[in-house]
């Protein structure tokens, strides 16, 4: 039986629209075509296991709405178990507004929505779909207090706790402690760790109790702390087009490669390439990688993860 991945957060529709330049405070500029793509950390976590060959089933909240539809039907296509996302009656979709400038900045507002509503009936549906050596896979884009919950729910269920700490903010040092993972990039790293170099808050956060720490580092690859101490897994050399979603196919990757009992250093190596191979395409979902991908591209092999126990 293969260890299956449960992600605990959040499901977003991107809407995207593409300008000359960004408008400043009170001004209008025209753009194309609204562009609308399925997004959230959570959303896009799931799908990034899922096109590893692994087994995703996401817990969530949409609102009764046709962005919570379609945001539904896209895990479904994905091959994501969606039987854990509500829907609530009173909350809208979370949506992300984003303005992006011809090939350069991007201005993005999200509007949370029923994600901030996610709570205890998502705890329990989590504690529900995990059985012991599953992966129970979060980041914060959904209220803190329910992420404590439920790291004390997957504890008790036996699963293996990955966090994503991501957006940047800093959190309790009890939280630090249950975690099993802990996967932030430069700048979540050193709020958190309030070290500004990233070996040093890799180093901090492990000596804070997450057993095993990975700080991602773009094009430089990523750092691993465990208690055999910090070292830095190569990246792997790409054309970068487009780093959206660079970080959810990162965390995709380790948690595949944790359920398919790799070392960390395989599991990192692989969550590496599969980084790398999202920056080669534009968009989030649309750019994670297949295991077709990782070979083409690296001459990788991504484990057959139905044979592993
Ligand atoms: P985030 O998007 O969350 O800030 P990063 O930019 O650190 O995350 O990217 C996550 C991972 O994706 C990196 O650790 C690396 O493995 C891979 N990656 C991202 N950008 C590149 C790149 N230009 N070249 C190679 N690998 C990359």
């Amino acid at each position: 039986m293969s260890a299956r991945i449960v992600v605990l957060g959040s499901l977003n529709m991107d809407l995207v629209v593409t300008v000359s330049r960004l408008p400043k405070a009170g001004e209008t500029v025209m753009g194309d075509r609204l562009g609308t793509y399925p997004g959230g950390k959570g959303a896009n976590q799931a799908v990034a296991v899922e096109r590893l060959g692994g087994q995703a089933a996401m817990v969530g909240r949409v609102g009764k709405d046709s962005f919570g539809e379609s945001l539904i039907r896209n895990l479904q296509t994905n091959g994501v178990d969606s039987s854990g996302v509500g829907r609530d009656a009173d909350q809208p979709t979370g949506a992300a507004l984003i303005i992006v400038e011809n090939g350069g900045q991007n201005m993005i507002a999200v509007a949370a929505g029923a994600n901030l509503a996610v709570g205890r009936a998502e705890v329990e549906r989590a504690e529900a779909r995990l059985r012991p050596g599953d992966l129970l896979v979060m980041q914060l884009e959904v209220p803190v207090g329910v992420i404590e919950q439920a790291v004390a729910a997957g504890r008790k269920a036996g699963a293996l706790i990955l966090l994503n700490a991501a957006p940047a903010r800093t959190l309790e040092r009890s939280l630090l402690r249950e975690l099993d993972v802990l996967v932030v990039n430069e700048r979540e790293a050193s709020i958190l760790s309030d070290q500004p170099q990233p070996a040093a808050a890799a180093r901090a956060l492990h000596g804070a109790g997450a057993k095993l720490v990975a700080v991602t580092l773009g094009a430089k690859g990523c750092l691993l702390c465990d208690e055999a101490g910090v070292r830095s897994v190569e990246p792997y050399q790409v054309e970068s087009l487009d780093t959206t979603g660079a970080g959810d196919a990162f965390v995709g990757g380790l948690a595949v490669g944790l359920g398919s009992q790799l070392s960390s250093e395989e599991a990192v190596r692989l969550a590496n390439a599969a980084g790398a191979a999202a920056s080669t395409s534009v968009g989030a979902q649309e750019a994670l990688p297949r295991p077709g991908d990782l070979h083409r591209l690296f001459g990788l092999d991504v484990p057959s993860y139905g044979n592993t126990i």
